[in-house]
This record gives C-alpha cells, sequence and structure tokens, in this order.
C-alpha cells in the first residue's frame, strides 16, 4: 500500500490514543514502518533519532534479535496459559524470581498484568483491601498529585492527575485526592514574590501532603502514589530535599507508600529502579513500558513483604486478575531482556558514563535564549522554553512547544512536547556519539524555533499526554 493509501485508511478507521481524532485526520498521520538501534524510518524514507525510545520503553533500542528469538521460541513452546486455577508456567515463574532478585529486598512478590494502567487498578485494589485485612477499613483514600501520570483506565485516570484527562469521562474514581507537584521551574521558582530555593519548595509539596492527610484524616489514608520522576507530566525532576521529607511525613501517619516505576524502572535513572536513585522503600511498585523494552505489552506489580504477607496469610482468594497476567509469550521476552541488560551492563553504564554524559551536553543549552531551565537525571532530560525577550515562560497558547516539536520531526529527532517543555527519554543503548546527534538536532530545532517565532502560528492545540 502507499503513504497517501495507508493515510487514507487510517483515518476512516483508525482511532489513534490520545488525539484529537479531526484534525489528525485533516494532517494524516506519519507511517513508522521499521526501525533499527535508536533510528525509526517513515514511509517518506525519513530516519530520526528515536529520543523518547517509544513511548519511554524501547530501552535496548529496536531490532534486538534475541527478543525476536526469545518470542518465537516460546510461541512454539506454549503461546498461551493463564495462571488461574492453581496453574502456572516456566516463563511467568522465572520472571518473577528475576524481577524480585533485582528489586530492593524487601520485594518479594509480583503480580502480573497486561499494562502500566492495569498495574495501577491493581494497586487501588490491593491497598484498599489490605487495609480492610488490617481490621481499617476507612483507610481508603488515596493520595496523588496534580499532573502525575498513571495510565488510561478509569483508576489510571483517577490516580492520575492530569486536569483534561480528568475533565472527560467521569465522575471519578472516590476518594483519590490530589497535591501539589514538586515542580520547581513551573511553580516554585518565586514565592511571595521573592526567588524561592529548590529544597525550600521540596519542603513545601511535603508539608502539602502532610496538610492533605490531615484535612482527610490519617485514619482514612491508605496510600501516597507518586512517580519517582514525572514523566509524562514534563520529566519534572524533584529537588533534592523532596523524597526524604516526604518519605518522613508517610512513616508518621503509617501510610503505604506506592511507587509508579513504569518510566523510572530498568534503568532510566541509572538504577535497576527509581526507588534506588532516591532511597525510597516502596509497599508496592506498578512497573511495565521498559519491563519488556516495549517488544510486547506486559506489566505488573512487585509487592513488599508488608502488603504480600498480608494478602497470602490473611486475604483468602483475591478476586483480580486479567486474561493475559503472565502471558507466556510476552514473560519470556521481559525475561530476556532483564538478561539483556544485565549482561551487557546498561544500567550502570546509565549511571558511570551516558547520563553524566548527557547531562554535561543537555544542560549546556542553557545558553540557548530560548531555553529557562535543562535539566537531566540519567537519560531523561527537559528542556524549559521561554520567551528570550523576559526570560519567562510564554503564553503557553502560542503553541511554541508544539512548534519546536514539530521542527525537531523535520530536522528528524523525536523529541516531544508538553505546553512548552521539551522531553527526551532515549533508548539506554544510545551511543555517546548519538547523544551529540541528539544534542546537535535539539540545538537546531531549537534555532529553528526562534527564527520562526514572528511568524503567526496555526495548529496549536493537539497534545498528547501519556
Ligand atoms: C505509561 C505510564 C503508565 C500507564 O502504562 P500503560 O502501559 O500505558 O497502561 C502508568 N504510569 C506511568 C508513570 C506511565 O508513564
Amino acid at each position: 500500500m502507499t503513504t497517501p493509501e495507508l493515510q487514507r485508511l487510517d483515518r476512516a478507521h483508525y482511532l489513534h490514543p490520545f488525539t484529537d481524532f479531526k484534525s489528525l485526520g485533516e494532517e494524516g498521520s506519519r507511517i513508522i514502518e521499521r526501525a533499527e538501534g535508536v533510528y525509526i524510518h517513515d514511509s517518506d524514507g525519513n530516519r530520526l533519532l528515536d529520543g523518547m525510545a517509544g513511548l519511554w520503553c524501547v530501552n535496548l533500542g529496536y531490532g534486538r534479535e534475541e527478543l525476536v528469538a526469545a518470542a518465537t521460541e516460546q510461541m512454539r513452546q506454549l503461546p498461551y496459559y493463564n495462571s488461574f486455577f492453581k496453574t502456572t508456567h516456566p516463563p511467568a515463574v522465572r520472571l518473577a524470581e528475576r524481577l524480585c532478585r533485582l528489586a530492593p529486598a524487601h520485594l518479594n512478590h509480583v503480580f502480573f498484568t497486561g499494562s502500566g494502567s492495569e498495574a495501577n487498578d491493581t494497586v487501588l485494589r490491593m491497598v484498599r483491601r489490605y487495609w480492610a485485612l488490617k481490621g481499617r477499613p476507612d483507610k481508603q483514600w488515596v493520595i496523588s498529585r496534580e499532573n502525575a501520570y498513571h495510565g488510561s483506565t478509569v483508576a489510571g485516570v483517577s490516580l492520575g492527575g492530569m486536569a483534561p484527562m480528568h475533565a472527560q469521562g467521569g465522575p471519578l474514581v472516590p476518594k483519590i485526592a490530589h497535591v501539589r507537584q514538586p515542580y520547581w521551574f513551573g511553580e516554585g521558582r518565586f514565592k511571595e514574590g521573592r526567588p524561592q530555593h529548590r529544597d525550600a519548595f521540596g519542603r513545601d509539596c511535603a508539608a502539602a501532603l502532610e496538610a492533605k492527610i490531615l484535612e482527610l484524616g490519617e485514619e482514612n489514608v491508605a496510600a501516597f502514589i507518586a512517580e519517582p520522576v514525572q514523566g509524562a507530566g514534563g520529566a519534572i525532576i524533584p529537588p533534592e530535599s523532596y523524597w526524604p521529607a516526604v518519605k518522613a511525613v508517610l512513616e508518621k501517619y503509617d501510610i503505604l507508600l506506592v511507587v509508579d516505576e513504569v518510566i523510572c524502572g530498568f534503568g532510566r535513572l541509572g538504577e535497576w529502579f527509581g526507588s534506588v536513585h532516591y532511597d525510597l522503600a516502596p509497599d508496592l511498585m506498578p512497573i511495565a513500558k521498559g519491563l519488556s523494552s516495549g517488544y510486547l505489552p506486559i506489566g505488573g506489580v512487585l509487592v513488599g513483604d508488608r502488603v504480600a504477607e498480608t494478602l497470602i496469610d490473611e486475604g483468602g482468594e483475591f478476586f483480580h486478575g486479567f486474561t493475559y497476567s503472565g502471558h507466556p509469550v510476552c514473560a519470556a521476552v521481559a525475561l530476556k531482556n532483564l538478561e539483556l541488560l544485565e549482561a551487557e551492563g546498561v544500567v550502570d553504564r546509565v549511571r558511570n558514563d551516558l547520563g553524566p554524559y548527557l547531562a554535561g551536553r543537555w544542560k549546556a543549552l542553557e545558553a540557548h535564549p530560548l531555553v529557562g531551565e535543562a535539566r537531566s537525571l540519567g537519560l531523561i532530560g527537559a528542556l524549559e522554553l521561554v520567551d528570550p525577550a523576559s526570560g519567562e515562560r510564554f503564553d503557553e497558547s502560542l503553541g511554541v512547544g508544539t512548534l519546536c516539536r514539530d521542527l525537531c520531526f523535520a530536522g528528524g529527532l523525536v523529541m516531544r512536547s508538553v505546553g512548552d517543555t521539551m522531553i527526551i527519554s532515549p533508548p539506554l543503548v544510545i551511543t555517546r556519539a548519538e547523544i551529540d546527534e541528539l544534542i546537535e538536532k535539539a540545538q537546531a530545532a531549537l534555532d529553528d524555533t526562534l527564527a520562526r517565532l514572528g511568524d503567526p502560528i496555526t495548529d496549536n492545540q493537539e497534545e498528547s499526554l501519556s
């Protein structure tokens, strides 16, 4: 099929995720046909450096024959079986063992799902069930954060803090509250008109959590859920003071900590889990995305001993599960993915080499007149676009971020925009030379954006959240 023919059928029949269906129909989709390493190829013959690793997931890069072979072998051996009704199969068992070995010591069980959203649905049911079993049935409130992303199922949307998502398809799941996010550049640089230090702001955010707990009544609060670094919200790296202060609050009131590792897990921050980087000791860790490097859909919840022992010893049957929980082919691919990450020392390389290398080159983009802040940690990064005239953020309705993103695409780089925040999350196997290329292309797109700023901007509303 030709590109126009595919685009016509796409427009006629395919409702894309997080998409304004009408405007996509008018513009037509870019068709991605193949990929290798850190590059994707479209049907017009363009090669693009994929600065987003697909959707934060292709950690090992494209074209890994070992993962293809793992899927093929498992499909021949046993393409499907469930693990309901006292059955199991080798790939799921081996993956469970491997995950628990890689995770912090007190996490020794895993519940498998098909995605990150399903993992967070599972989290919600587990935390409420845990407290009911503990004889504390009133502990039902879950506190999350504004601008958090926890998926797109009803529970995922409710746990997340994305205002545009909350505005559609409600009512949401009851007893979920949101507190302010530790987004210093966006919300914390000034307090009462004066510049504010990052760490003072981080402590303020933890104080807001404590205030919310007291408002709801500590006896009613089950859990706090957060990403170590917010991904879809805009690669928001919290101030150093934030997590220690939050941990202290949760311990004071005996509230479970759920750390959503769907993006930060499997090496993104230079550790196996974001929880290790920030020294968190989560009770529950939802995982997905990089678990299989995105080659097949699989997610799960790693469950800490405290919750697992209660569910096992006191719970009876847990009426929860999915047809594809622990799917053998997905599990076999995830297992091979983890083996390769380990054997190739990918996580250590992100921590010791690629992360620091990217940090140096990325930070230098702050010299660009359009960039108000360049931040990164491991292999996740963000640029805050600002008006060169004032150094302040643009009016978001101008769509400067979207313009910059489109110019990145045109220049051969996939970089995403969240409002006027440009974000990257490249495959963890990216080389230093490819990082150099990424930086050059980002720099060129910034220059092009600056040059175009005088022009009238059309079509700026299409935004993607996930
Ligand atoms: C992507 C994402 C999810 C949802 O995962 P899906 O597999 O898309 O359902 C949940 N949490 C975070 C932090 C994510 O980035």
